[in-house]
């Protein structure tokens, strides 16, 4: 009778205690993907604008105005939309660099 009591507790404990860890565990696995995504924005960001940087005087620029900004000031921009094709967010083909304000000119239109 007292080894079936003692199942009970270790089943108890075997419920309760997944349970406890698995929220956790799916919260940092999230995190971690989503680091990894933002980890590739960046560098897709970066693949972009060295595209347009010219040589000499390090600066960057636009596609759209063509005047020259320093790194800061652009940044890469999807020529077609991450929402329309999502499987192109991170493909260098689809990027020019652009700087702040024709982005902003770009995503207000
Ligand atoms: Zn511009």
């Amino acid at each position: 009778m007292t080894s079936s009591r003692s199942r009970t507790v270790v089943l108890k404990g075997l419920w309760t205690f997944p349970a406890g860890l698995l929220k956790p565990d799916r919260k940092k696995e999230k995190a971690k993907r989503n680091r990894k995504k933002k980890q590739k924005d960046i560098e897709w960001h970066n693949q972009i604008c060295e595209r347009a940087r010219i040589e000499g005087i390090g600066l960057y620029q636009c596609s759209l105005c063509h005047f020259v900004f320093p790194r800061n000031m652009v940044a890469g921009d999807h020529i077609v939309t991450k929402g329309a094709r999502p499987d192109l967010r991170h493909d260098v083909h689809n990027g020019r660099c652009v700087c702040k304000q024709c982005h902003t000119l770009r995503h207000s239109s």
